[in-house]
């Protein structure tokens, strides 16, 4: 599955009807998940029949294009399946049970209720929420795809505006040329000080908006606290100050995701095979103290891209526990405890004198090699929101 997106430039009275079909999609959403909350047990085919009572009772849910209920359905039961899923794992810790939403940004068309225009420049919604014609902003050529590649439709609203983003049924291999192996392996420490060392001793740094980025969100959240009135409505400066940030995460987000992907396509054309930490792990705390929200945003984004690189070059990617990684000698297997702030792995066993997160490296690979590591595969098909922001950029 494929994202495409275009930015759009609705008038007032599209803005409107763009509002309240979210609005209305979000009512749909909440009162599936109210109806299953107090009737424990109902199941698919009820919350489905109950969605068409809904259409029956409210004209505003009738307005809005019947497929573009049933995602809303869907939704509700993806969240109820991921929560009855981690309680059978007994995953230690919050089972993420449902919630109700209120801040929804996004409404979602499947194959009906629009219609691209014959240059596939526009698009017209045609359902009752009387949204219209909007002309689609973006470098990307829908006319290259068949009408039913298009799975779906969203219509999607960012700190700078609203955008319209296309599913396509694609498999990332199909455009693919075959590249020659490389023959190398290669393990990668994700870390603080740099963004990565790997196991042939190159370090990759953190990039300069990294920090820089951290230190302007942060004073433009003090400054959006230091307006926020307790049990008051808003001030017109909060919500000036709130949108500030609003579009600053949006830059900074933007900017990793660009980097994240150029590292990864990166490391992955260059090598036959990736080992990394499976940062994921649950109940996991690495460096607590030291880590910073964006770096561990950093990674997640970056191993998507790996992953998603690996399914499209035919590499492989291996995710690893990343337990005594950076403890372990990497030359004889001997633990060397050492403290945060040592940067250097000296071992006393075997004199082998390497840098922490090189070292590191190294472990991670051999561990990846070994039969610790489980093989990860980028997933096809999840329309998923966090997929989102990289797929403007494989235009
Ligand atoms: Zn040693």
């Amino acid at each position: 599955m494929f994202i495409y997106e275009f930015k759009v430039y609705p008038k007032a009275s599209q803005i409107v009807a763009i509002e309240e079909a979210i609005r209305t999609a979000q009512f749909v959403r909440n009162k599936v998940l109210r109806f299953w909350m107090d009737n424990r047990g109902v199941g698919k085919t009820e919350m489905f029949r109950y969605n068409t009572l809904l259409r029956k009772e409210f004209k505003f849910v009738d307005d809005l294009n019947s497929h573009a209920c049933q995602t809303a359905v869907e939704r509700v039961l993806r969240a109820v399946n991921r929560f009855y899923d981690n309680c059978k794992k007994q995953i230690p810790g919050k089972k993420g049970y449902p919630k109700f939403k209120k801040h929804s940004r996004s409404v979602e068309y499947k194959v009906s209720g629009w219609k691209l225009s014959d240059s596939r420049k526009h698009i017209a919604f045609i359902d009752k929420k009387g949204i219209g014609n909007l002309k689609l902003i973006g470098s990307r050529d829908l006319n290259f795809y068949q009408i039913n590649q298009i799975k779906r439709v969203r219509i999607l609203r960012r700190a700078d505006g609203y955008y319209v983003q296309f599913s396509v049924q694609l498999d990332p291999r199909d455009t693919v040329e075959p590249i020659i192996p490389s023959q190398k392996a290669v393990g990668v420490d994700l870390g603080i000080k740099y963004f990565f060392a790997d196991s042939l001793g190159n370090i990759e740094p953190n990039p300069q908006f990294y920090r820089r980025g951290e230190q302007q969100l942060n004073r433009l959240n003090r400054k959006k606290s230091k307006k926020f009135r307790r049990g008051k409505p808003q001030s017109k400066n909060y919500h000036r100050a709130r949108r500030r940030g609003a579009i600053k995460h949006l830059k900074v987000s933007r900017q990793r995701e660009e980097f994240a992907k150029r590292v990864a396509l990166r490391l992955i054309k260059s090598n036959d095979l990736v080992a990394y930490e499976d940062l994921n792990v649950k109940g996991m705390v690495k460096n607590r103290r030291l880590s910073k929200s964006i770096s561990d945003a950093g990674w997640s984004t970056f191993r998507r891209w790996l992953e998603y690189f690996g399914y499209k070059y035919g590499k492989v990617t291996i995710a690893v526990a990343p337990h005594n990684t950076s403890q372990n000698c990497s030359n004889c297997g001997e633990k060397v405890q050492k403290s945060l702030s040592t940067r250097t792995h000296v071992c006393p066993h075997c004199n082998y004198v390497e840098d922490r997160d090189i070292n590191a490296a190294i472990n991670i690979l051999q561990k990846g090699l070994s039969t610790q590591g489980h093989w990860e595969s980028y997933k096809l098909g999840e329309f998923d929101p966090l997929a989102l922001v990289g797929a403007i950029l494989l235009s």
